[in-house]
């Protein structure tokens, strides 16, 4: 376990230098405070969990203090934002601080959201409101302890540092951690700027980095772009079936992990709605929930353009094509195991899909209803689940067929509950939480977020007291309207 002051730095993204990202140092905000931070983040740090009480940790995630070692840049990007091709993005209101080196072995980037201005702020004032960043830090915390993969949040602090956005609002910083922050949008803007030697440069560092399995393969380039579609395919794959909407999913927004990136809009499903629009600047629903599968595809197409220059367009047509097989296989599988299924049967499909229709259109909650499933034997569970479907005929037809299959998968209720529990969240990031959350920070009280970061830490765990964390929104809660403007 180290202190603050004794992180290693390992700048490797820095050293690619200038053609890929500019130094800019923070710029302040007033008076910060700490407003919550994860202790399971520091720990892939390696850092004392009582590192977070001390006034330097506020001072480092700020923009009041840095590391010696520490090198803030500013990447360049560019990406297609809702399915327009923008050519200049670039960190607008983060810096990658540097590469902290932990005992382990592993690489994080420090990334310090609302910064400050960078030469890629366009019209933006470099700024993070306390909404948006507490709206991050729950949904990182909260997606990887639910097995999603996602970039980690280690702490989020406010300031008396005004933001302005449709009103005035709390300023405020959020340090992100991720084994990278390449971005499919890396790529296009190296190959869209025709510079080659550069898109091979970048190439050349990730896949020596984050890829290094891909430098034993007969064609690299190719193995890595196999390797960016599987991930992809199996992150979304957990989107859907935990009811995930990310609400931006531009390529400048997709990383080459395959790991859930930049959270704005993002909405789990409260009631399941196959058609739900997260974002409210989303007019067409290019982003709606069940568009998420499709748009990765697009995007992963996006990104197999801009590797054209070194890898035949057969063999990225190959990779893409595997997509969507490898991402129904993902799904059916978890969505087996959400049902409490131990063995595969061929009809498992047919059943997962009858009861998205029969949600649909209902006043089904999507979490809860795997979750009380699990909780009861299916006879007693149906019963009580029933009361939420409209199509009942449907509804009882499908729950004989289900009660036949479970029947047939065998074993005891008590594994069967089990099992289930440890795949079905109790407790899930609802809207209506973050906002109750939200505004007592924004009061300067930050107790109800730490509470609600805790709670969503151990989604699966029953937590005696927490109950209240459990529960379907009431009725402002239901349609609370989230902006890209954060
Ligand atoms: P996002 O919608 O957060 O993915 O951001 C899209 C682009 O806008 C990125 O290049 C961001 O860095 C930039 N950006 C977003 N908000 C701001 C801001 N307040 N100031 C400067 N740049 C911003
Ligand atoms: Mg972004
Ligand atoms: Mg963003």
């Amino acid at each position: 376990m180290k202190k603050l002051d004794e992180l290693k730095f390992d700048n490797r993204f820095a050293r690619l230098g200038d053609a890929f990202s500019t130094e800019v140092l923070p710029e302040p905000i007033a008076e910060p405070r700490l407003v919550v931070a994860s202790p399971a983040a520091m720990a892939l740090l390696d850092l004392e969990p009582d590192e977070a009480e001390s006034e330097v940790f506020a001072e480092l995630f700020s923009g009041h203090k840095l590391w010696s070692e520490a090198e803030p840049r500013a990447m360049v990007y560019s990406g297609h934002q809702f399915g327009v091709y923008n050519p200049r993005l670039g960190d607008g209101r983060g810096l990658l601080l540097g590469e902290v080196l932990n005992d382990a072995g592993e690489h994080w980037d420090l990334h310090l959201k609302g910064a400050g201005q960078t030469p890629y702020s366009r019209m933006g004032d470099g700024r993070a409101v306390l909404r948006s960043s507490i709206r991050e830090f729950l949904a990182s915390e909260h997606l990887d302890a639910l097995g999603i993969p996602t970039s980690r949040a280690l702490c989020v602090t406010a300031s008396s540092t005004p933001v302005y956005r449709e009103t005035r609002e709390t300023g405020a910083m959020l340090l992100r951690l991720a084994s990278s922050h390449v971005r499919f949008g890396h790529f296009e803007y190296f190959y869209y700027t025709r510079q080659h030697d550069r898109l091979e440069e970048l190439g050349r560092h990730v896949l020596e980095c984050h890829f290094p399995h891909c430098l034993e393969q007969e064609q690299p380039w190719a193995a890595f772009f196999r390797d960016v579609v599987e991930r992809n395919a199996e992150l979304i794959a957990r989107w859907q079936a935990y009811g995930f909407c990310h609400g931006v999913m531009n390529t400048d927004n997709m990383s080459i992990l395959g790991i859930t990136f930049d959270y704005g809009p993002y909405a789990f499903l409260d009631d399941f709605d196959a058609n739900h629009i997260c974002n409210h600047s989303d007019d067409s629903g290019r982003y709606a929930f069940s568009n998420q599968v499709p748009i990765a595809h697009w995007n992963l197409a996006a990104l197999a353009q801009a590797l054209t220059p070194f890898v035949e367009v057969e063999a990225l047509r190959e990779a893409l094509n595997l997509f969507l097989p490898l991402y129904q296989a993902h799904y059916l599988d978890l969505m087996r195991r959400r049902l409490g299924f131990s063995c595969a049967e061929p009809e498992d499909e047919a059943m997962v899909q009858r009861l998205l229709q029969l949600m649909q259109g209902s006043a089904v909650d999507y979490s809860q209803f795997f979750r009380r499933l699990g909780e009861e034997t299916p006879e007693q569970a149906l019963s009580r689940l029933r009361e939420d479907f409209v199509d009942l005929a449907g509804f009882d037809a499908w729950a004989t067929d289900y009660q036949a299959r479970v029947v047939r998968d065998g074993g005891t209720q008590e594994a069967r509950r089990e099992r289930m529990h440890a795949v079905n969240p109790k407790y899930i990031l609802r809207n209506y939480l973050a906002q109750r959350a939200i505004e007592a920070a924004q009061q300067g009280d930050y107790s109800e977020v730490r509470q609600l970061h805790a709670v969503l830490s151990h989604p699966f765990d029953e937590q005696p007291g927490m109950e209240r964390y459990a529960e379907r929104p009431p009725e402002w809660g239901k349609h609370l309207e989230i902006s890209c403007s954060s």
